[in-house]
């Protein structure tokens, strides 16, 4: 902790902000705030926070927690299951990296896309959905399904190509995409034990939404509210900023994050989107049903979706495996280390739960960055 302050105050520019952080947090001690708890929504501002030490920097008032920026973390455990079974019989299925490893709800087996593959299944990592679209359209012969996991700052890399008419017929999607501002309503709404004082929104989803998408946090649930980048400095001016808006009781958006964020966000990218993909209710793992938050392929792209190609529905089962208290790390509730399998059962090279997967969930980023304030 000594050797982290000694680096930040070696910068002039973090130990001014460093220094205003603590007048602010004094100040709102005194005001009554024995604990302020800033969230941040995204995997990558916790990483950032995390791998930085900015938590060792706080005033003892302030608080830093993680929230549901994680897509891997929430994708629900019956897509893998369901993924496992068509690599057996005779399906490719394509998946980014960070969700190749993801366990779906069964305890024993085969419990992953990277497990599956072991055992005789055709299951294959690629970087982009187009690297998917170029090996369906090798083997036109074969039928492939791509894992598409995200947010709204992956969407567009599906919907573009399904807009331009370029998806062979022989690639169906899976699509697990979930909205993140709905999320964020559902813990304000139906979660009050997850206390919040201020937020850092996510930089790289508000670069597709734009940062007007979280005025709903200041203007009606009084949040002050910052979209941010991800250097450390992008971090403590977010963090600084909260706690301004708080001394002076004036909750607002502010959009630190300029040089990548518009108000309107990527405007070609949200009309693509919305004419490929419905919103409608979605399930997130552990968590349940929440309203308006997933992208589900309108019906002019449902010769692509691999539900509707199935004639089966979309039914979650109980997928939080017994112990893992990753729901809860999710919504900012728990912290990893509450959890009794952190680092024992459940570690980054043999994960047993979601959030201990890819390098956005928050047990991920605790195990990779210890020692932990
Ligand atoms: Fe779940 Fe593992 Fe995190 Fe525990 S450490 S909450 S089991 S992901």
């Amino acid at each position: 902790e000594k050797k982290i302050k000694e680096l930040y105050e070696k910068n002039s520019i973090s130990k001014d902000i460093i220094t205003k952080i603590t007048g602010k947090a004094h100040v709102l001690k005194k005001k009554g705030y024995d604990t302020i708890k800033i969230m941040n929504f995204c995997g990558t501002h916790e990483w950032t926070i995390t791998h930085y030490g900015i938590r060792s920097l706080m005033p003892d008032n302030i608080e830093l927690i993680a929230g549901p920026g994680c897509p891997v973390c929430i994708t629900p455990g019956h897509y893998v299951d369901l993924l496992i079974d068509l690599s057996m019989e005779g399906y490719t299925i394509l998946s980014y990296g960070d969700s190749y490893k993801l366990p779906g709800t069964r305890l024993r087996g085969i419990r992953s896309l990277f497990d599956a593959r072991i055992h005789g299944g055709d299951t294959r990592i690629v970087y982009s959905f187009l690297d998917a679209i170029l090996i369906a359209r090798r083997n036109p012969s074969r039928k492939h399904v791509f894992f598409a996991v995200g947010f709204e700052t992956t969407m567009p890399s599906t919907a573009v190509p399904l807009y331009n008419k370029v998806v062979p017929e022989n690639l169906l999607i899976l699509s697990a995409y979930r909205l993140t501002p709905p999320i964020m309503k559902y813990l304000l709404e139906e979660k009050p034990e997850a206390v919040i004082h201020g937020v850092i929104a996510p930089g790289h989803v508000s670069a597709v939404i734009g940062s007007n998408s979280w005025k709903f946090l200041p203007e009606k649930y009084n949040i002050p509210t910052v979209v941010a980048g991800f250097e450390p400095i992008d971090v403590l001016l977010a963090i600084y900023y909260i706690l301004d808006m708080m001394d002076k009781n004036e909750p607002k958006l502010i959009n630190e994050y300029t040089r990548v964020v518009k108000p309107e966000g990527n405007v070609f990218a949200k009309k693509v989107m919305s004419k490929v993909y419905e919103v409608r209710d979605a399930y997130w793992r552990g968590i349940g049903v929440v309203p308006k938050s997933g992208g589900y392929h309108s019906r002019d792209y449902l010769k692509h979706d691999l539900y509707y190609n199935l004639g089966i529905e979309d039914k979650p089962i109980k997928d939080i495996l017994p112990g893992c208290k990753c729901p809860e790390v999710t919504l900012g509730i728990s912290k990893p280390t509450d959890c009794p399998l952190f680092m024992k059962t459940c570690t980054p090279s043999n994960p047993y739960g979601p959030c201990m997967v890819s390098s956005e969930g928050t047990c991920r980023i605790w195990a990779e960055n210890l020692p932990l304030k």
